[in-house]
């Protein structure tokens, strides 16, 4: 099946309400013109240098979405032209990605990443440590960074309950943290992947990220 094909099939499946990021990561510009052609335009990458290089040379009404876990050092390269930051998980990461904003006179959309599965290995928060996070006073001078939500990853499973069970839990955090976070762009829930985002759009879901459904397995 080709791209445009996997694509037109995905977004049947999709409410319009819900944002469809197209994760590209390790495909080639050809298979991201095809999808653009048909008018997607957002996209995801994880790796800083190839959303860089892609970035350079694509169509520049496409909206870049970082999605992977983000170094510190690696920040400036983005913050030029990216339109939303997925993987935030510390307030080291929020300075920093606030600074480089003001260099470039940008606000950038930033989503609190919440570390919601069962494997020790992924990235995120806790709510504890979120808590803490937005009470400091160096986060409320942040004047460069929008907090748009919150991004989680499920558990690699095929238990559909333990994934619905971490999908509701992130969704409790968002409800909790938006009276808190005060601000009228607080409204993103960044989750799903290929092969859970229709539970995540019936747990409340307003982005899925998805990639090999689109683009094809990747090596
Ligand atoms: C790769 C990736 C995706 C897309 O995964 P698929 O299973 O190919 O849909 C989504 N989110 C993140 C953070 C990723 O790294």
């Amino acid at each position: 099946m080709s791209v445009s094909k996997n694509l037109e099939q995905v977004k049947l499946t999709i409410p319009e309400k819900v944002t469809l990021i197209a994760v590209s990561k390790t495909k080639p510009n050809s298979a991201i013109e095809e999808a653009y052609a048909l008018g997607q335009r957002d996209f995801g990458e994880n790796r800083i240098q190839e959303l860089k290089d892609k970035a350079a040379v694509l169509p520049e009404d496409i909206r870049w979405h970082a999605i992977g876990h983000l170094q510190t050092n690696k920040v400036k390269y983005i913050v030029p032209f990216v339109w939303m930051i997925h993987a935030v998980d510390s307030l080291k990461l929020l300075v920093e990605i606030n600074k480089q904003a003001i260099k470039h006179n940008r606000v950038i959309n930033c989503l609190l990443q919440f570390h919601i599965a069962q494997e020790s290995s992924k990235f995120g928060l806790s709510m504890v440590e979120t808590e803490e996070l937005i009470a400091t006073e160096a986060f409320n001078e942040l004047k460069n960074i929008k907090i748009a939500g919150v991004m989680g990853m499920a558990t690699f499973t095929d238990n559909q309950d333990v994934i619905r069970n971490e999908f509701k839990t992130l969704k409790n955090y968002f409800d909790l943290l938006k009276p808190k976070i005060g601000n009228d762009s607080f409204k993103e829930i960044s989750m799903g992947m290929s092969g859970d985002y229709q539970i995540a759009i019936e747990e409340g879901s307003t982005i899925v990220r998805v990639g090999s459904s689109i683009f094809g397995t990747r090596n």
